[in-house]
C-alpha cells in the first residue's frame, strides 16, 4: 500500500491498480469493434472504437478504456492523510470515486474540503483567502499556498468554495486539489502530531537513562 501511487494509463507497462491498490505488472489486450449505425443517428459512417483491457498480474481484475475515455473501476488518485478530519476526509473520498467521470463536481467537493479544513484548523473567516493566509503564518508552507492560488483556490479569480469553475476544472485540477489538501494534512496536523509524541517520549527516555546511571 505505501509504494509510489502511479495513475493507470494505456499502455503503461506498470501502475498502481485501482482494484488491489498495489503498484503492478498489467498485461493488455485490445479489441476493436464497429457500432452498428443507427438509422436516427446522423452519421452514416460506421464508428469503429477499441476496447482496451489491462489485466493487473497482482490480482487478475480487469482496467477498462474506450479509445481515449477511461472507463471502469472508479479510481481513488491519492490515498488521504489518515490524519484528516473525518468530515474532510469524506469530502475527499467521494471526490475520489467520481473525478474521472464529473471532475467539475469533484473540483467542487475538494473546494468545500479546502474550507472545512480550515475551519477545523480554527480559520473561520468567510474568505478561503485569509484563511489560508493565516495558516501560512502558523507555518503552512508558502509553496502550498501558491499552488492553491494557481488552481483558483484562493487567488483574485477565487472560486467561492462551492461553486463550479467550468473553465479550469478537469482531472488534473482534482487531482493538484486531492494532493494539496494531503500536504495541508501533512504540515498542519501530521507533522505537529509526530513532533508532540517525540516530546512525549522524551521524559521516560531520560528518566531510564538516568535509572541505569544511578545504579552504577
Ligand atoms: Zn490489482
Amino acid at each position: 500500500m505505501n509504494n509510489k501511487y502511479i495513475a493507470p494509463e494505456k499502455y503503461l507497462k506498470s501502475f498502481t491498480c485501482p482494484h488491489c491498490q498495489t503498484l503492478s505488472l498489467m498485461h493488455f489486450d485490445s479489441h476493436h469493434f464497429q457500432e452498428d449505425t443507427n438509422e436516427s443517428f446522423s452519421s452514416k459512417t460506421p464508428i469503429k472504437n477499441t476496447l482496451y483491457i489491462a489485466r493487473c498480474c497482482n490480482c487478475g481484475k480487469k482496467i477498462v478504456w474506450i479509445d481515449n475515455e477511461y472507463i471502469y473501476p472508479n479510481i481513488i488518485a491519492e490515498e488521504v492523510n489518515p490524519d484528516l478530519p473525518e468530515s474532510v476526509k469524506q469530502l475527499y473520498n467521494e471526490a475520489g470515486l467520481i473525478y474521472n467521470q464529473s471532475p467539475r463536481a469533484a473540483c467542487a467537493l475538494l473546494r468545500l474540503a479546502i474550507d472545512r479544513l480550515c475551519n477545523e484548523l480554527g480559520e473561520t473567516d468567510r474568505d478561503i483567502n485569509k484563511n489560508i493566509g493565516a495558516l501560512v503564518e502558523k507555518g503552512l508552507p508558502k509553496k502550498v499556498q501558491q499552488a492553491l492560488d494557481f488552481v483558483r483556490v484562493v487567488g483574485n479569480k477565487a472560486v467561492h468554495p462551492g461553486v463550479i469553475a467550468f473553465d479550469v476544472d478537469d482531472t488534473n485540477t482534482a487531482k493538484t486539489l486531492m494532493r494539496l489538501i494531503n500536504m495541508i494534512g501533512q504540515s498542519m496536523i501530521t507533522e505537529p502530531k509526530e513532533i508532540d509524541e517525540m516530546y512525549g517520549l522524551l521524559p521516560d527516555s531520560t528518566k531510564e537513562s538516568i535509572d541505569r546511571r544511578d545504579s552504577k
